[in-house]
């Protein structure tokens, strides 16, 4: 039973009774065995308390648990896969909360390949939606590590990239009407398949990255493109940081439209990777330091991506700008290659601890950043092992560091904030961002008045208030204390 009692609020008791009645008891959870999987981060940094987890099935159960919270002062953590990488969808320990999961809320309403529309729940996984888009015939290209959990209303309200945002742009990009539950259970009724709709405040993206802090995202109209016809793949070890970038620049000069990902991964990550993932295995016989994956695709057969790999390569070889690539001859070739990316996040995890930061700096810039970064952090704390990798050709890359062998877990994650500090320092000088795909949750809301304070932080505070005047959205993330 929750401690309204000694706070002198309402009793929760009746709360919950009328929440069984709305929702039917597979709906609401309080069992503790229930509720810890909701109350635990998938990096296990962050533990929090509720009373209860809502699992509503439709847009009306959201908004009738959203206007008994908003009646009793409840709090609410909405929640999807929760895979967020800052701590956004657990809750704080704090009295009075409720998760609402949206995970029964997973129904594909609409598919239109003449529009190039779907109509989604936000509890649909995101693996699920890319195969109901190639069912039809067509293609969504949201992809990234955490696909088989992450839901589509936590990848919006993320505003999640991903591998192939070079070419697609982020979840904001890929969205075109919304509907949403208001903090008091009012239903913004955005579903609409426009491309032009300039009719104004243009609401739906106010929700795309405010993770949960504005209102529930139920269901979301998201956009479809033509089917790949056409791919082509290569891992290139590379000589340099810069090396890796003047490749991405000619494959842009020879075919922008055709560069789905170009990814970055350093030695080292590689390493933790085949230390720690089974079954990874690098095509090249000697290892290097740089790496980078490219992907081509073309919605035409005959595109002649092959050739355009192999003579950008050449030339890229010819100028010393590649020592070896390996490209894949088979879609099981393509499936490993993109594994060693791919199970960056997981190999980082099994060797220890190891702190992140989700940084982006002008594209020309990354060679900069990873070795100004890379340097700064070995300063700070010798041993420890700068693991950078990511989404160059967006400028984002996840500026990691693992924990040195001999130092403890606790004892490392002990720097978070100083590591944190480093990395940021290079970002600002560089002209980046603190955050770029992985949002503020709760581990970087600290950062906000540094970075976004003044007129930008006050406006957002403003529409927080505006929306959420009792604050019961997702409490304690994306902005500071006041
Ligand atoms: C292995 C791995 C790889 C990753 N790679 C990437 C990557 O390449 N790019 C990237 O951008 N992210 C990446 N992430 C981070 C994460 O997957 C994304 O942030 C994703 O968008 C979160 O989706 P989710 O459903 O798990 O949301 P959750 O973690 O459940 O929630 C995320 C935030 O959104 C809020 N929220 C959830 N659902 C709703 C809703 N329906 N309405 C309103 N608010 C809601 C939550 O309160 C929370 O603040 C990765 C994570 C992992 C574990």
């Amino acid at each position: 039973m929750p401690d309204d009692q000694q706070s002198g609020a309402a009793p929760i008791q009746p709360v919950l009774d009328a929440m069984r009645a709305s929702l039917g008891p597979a709906g609401v959870l309080t069992d503790p065995a229930d509720l810890a999987p909701y109350l635990t981060d998938w990096r296990g940094l962050y533990h929090g308390e509720a009373i209860a987890v809502l699992r509503p099935a439709s847009t009306e159960e959201v908004s009738a648990c959203v206007r008994l919270c908003a009646e009793h002062g409840i709090a609410i953590i909405p929640q999807g896969g929760n895979t967020s990488m800052v701590g956004g969808a657990t809750p704080e320990a704090r009295p009075r909360q409720v998760v609402l999961s949206l995970s029964r809320m997973n129904r594909v309403r609409q598919v239109d390949t003449a529009d190039m529309t779907m109509t989604v729940e936000a509890g649909l996984i995101l693996t699920r939606a890319q195969q109901v888009a190639a069912e039809h015939g067509v293609f969504f290209p949201l992809s990234l590590g955490a696909e088989g959990s992450a839901m589509i209303g936590g990848l919006l309200s993320t505003n999640a990239g991903g591998n192939m945002t070079v070419r697609y742009g982020n979840a904001r990009d890929l969205m075109l009407g919304l509907e949403v539950v208001l903090p008091d259970g009012a239903v913004i009724h955005g579903l609409r398949r426009l491309r032009k709709d300039n009719t104004g405040y243009a609401l739906r993206h106010l929700f795309v990255g405010a993770e949960g802090t504005l209102g529930i995202i139920t269901a979301a109209v998201l956009r479809l493109f033509p089917a790949a016809r056409e791919t082509a793949t290569a891992l290139c070890a590379v000589p340099s940081e810069d090396a890796a970038l003047a490749l991405f620049r000619r494959f842009r000069a020879a075919d922008e439209g055709a560069v789905r990902a170009f990814e970055y991964m350093s030695g080292q990550g590689m390493r933790l990777v085949m230390a720690n993932i089974e079954g990874a295995a690098m095509p090249f016989a000697t290892p290097g330091e740089h790496y980078v994956l490219v992907d081509l695709s073309a919605s035409r057969e005959g595109a002649g991506l092959r050739g355009m790999m192999e003579e950008v390569l050449e030339a890229a070889m010819e100028a010393g700008e590649v020592a070896d690539a390996a490209l894949a001859e088979s879609e099981a070739q393509r499936v490993a290659i993109w594994r060693l990316r791919e199970e960056h996040p997981e190999a980082q995890k099994r060797a220890g601890a190891s702190v992140k930061n989700d940084v982006s700096v002008p594209v020309s810039a990354v060679p900069e950043l990873i070795r100004r970064a890379s340097a700064a952090c070995l300063a700070l704390i010798p041993g420890s092992r700068p693991v950078p990798f990511g989404h160059m050709g967006d400028g984002n890359i996840h500026m990691n560091l693992a924990q040195p062998e001999a130092m403890s877990a606790t004892d490392f994650l002990a720097r978070s904030h100083d590591i944190m500090d480093c990395v940021n320092a290079v970002v600002r000088d560089l002209g980046g961002s603190f955050s770029a795909e992985h949002g503020i949750g709760r581990l970087k809301t600290d950062m906000m008045e540094e970075w976004r304070g003044g007129a930008e932080l006050a406006a957002m505070r403003a529409i927080k208030a505006a929306l959420d005047p009792q604050g019961i959205m997702n409490p304690g993330k994306v902005l500071p204390h006041a």
